[in-house]
């Protein structure tokens, strides 16, 4: 079995439950015209702990994954409710009573560009959240990438498409080799795009700045509902607009967003230093209210729970 699928027995095929390691497809398989979407569910309650699975922002998820399958010119074959049934035959083939990560990949067959492959692999993972996890506070040096973001006049980053994160992968790779922990993009224009995997969050003068969706990013779940609940239910200022770099380099504080990451604190941008106390008390007064919905401890954010 291989380690990348954490103890994933099972996962889900073209419409029923396999092996992971029987679900093979040919070598001949157009895999990097695919799309697929990252998605977590966690226990309620105790989001680092046992008990009934909750799939977060299943609906916002399914929404953008039919908007990248527009974009791409592919026709899903299952509805969103034949894949949430998908999905929780495979939690309980798995027997999964911890959190989990969820990656619906969807992609052509060889030959019949009309028809499309598509498979549910799940895997456990662990929370950085809330703030007060020891994890959540670790050290973390990004660089500005030398590769600037695919833009939407050549390679959308709006649609999540696999062919994508080969221009995050190049940033990831080139930061490794210079010594930080990973990168930052910015747009074709020089302006702060996103990180290879997550949003960027910047505070300055206890206000939250974030680049619009025109600076080439993807349209976010996580940055969607930060976007709600910051300025709503926290009472901190938000922008959205375009971030320079230098901009970023004076943040007081800055993190990452997104479903994967979700709030990670960033120490250091081209080894400059971001604010004083890291991680900053915006970002952790962010993050605790993200546990708490994600919990479902916020009755208005309750719907966003689906059981499993
Ligand atoms: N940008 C990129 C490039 C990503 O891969 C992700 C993760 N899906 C995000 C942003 C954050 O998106 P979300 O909040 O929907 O997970």
């Amino acid at each position: 079995m291989s380690a990348a699928f954490n103890g994933a027995k099972y996962c889900w095929m073209d419409g029923r439950v396999v092996e992971t390691e029987k679900a093979l497809v040919s070598a001949m398989e157009p895999i990097y015209l695919g799309i697929f979407e990252g998605i977590k569910a966690y226990t309620k309650d105790d989001i680092g702990g046992e008990g009934r699975l909750f799939v977060f922002s299943w609906d916002q998820h399914m929404d953008r994954l039919w908007r990248s399958a527009a974009i791409d010119g592919l026709k899903m074959p299952y509805s969103r409710e034949e894949l949430l049934e998908g999905l929780k035959v495979v939690v309980e083939a798995n027997k999964f009573k911890s959190n989990i990560y969820i990656q619906p990949r969807i992609w052509p067959k060889a030959g019949e560009p009309e028809e499309v492959h598509v498979v549910i692999p799940v895997w456990k993972f662990n929370t950085l959240l809330p703030a007060s996890n020891p994890e959540f506070s670790k050290s973390r040096r990004f660089m500005v990438s030398s590769w600037r973001r695919i833009s939407s006049d050549a390679l959308p980053p709006q649609a999540k498409s696999w062919a994508n994160y080969a221009n995050s992968n190049l940033a990831v790779r080139e930061a490794k080799r210079c010594g930080y922990d990973s990168a930052i993009f910015l747009d074709s224009r020089g302006f702060v795009s996103e990180g290879t995997g997550a949003c960027v969050m910047s505070v300055r003068d206890d206000k939250l700045i974030t680049p619009p969706v025109t600076a080439s990013i993807l349209e976010s779940v996580t940055r969607n509902l930060f976007l709600e609940f910051v300025p709503y239910d926290l009472g901190i200022t938000t922008e959205v607009r375009d971030l320079t770099r230098a901009e970023l380099y004076a943040s007081d504080e800055a993190f990452l967003c997104g479903t994967g990451g979700e709030v990670t604190p960033i120490t250091s941008v081209d080894d400059i230093q971001l604010g004083g106390e890291y991680p900053g008390p915006v970002t952790k007064r962010i993050a605790d209210y993200y546990s708490e919905i994600i919990a479902g401890k916020v009755e208005k954010y309750s719907s966003r729970l689906t059981p499993l």
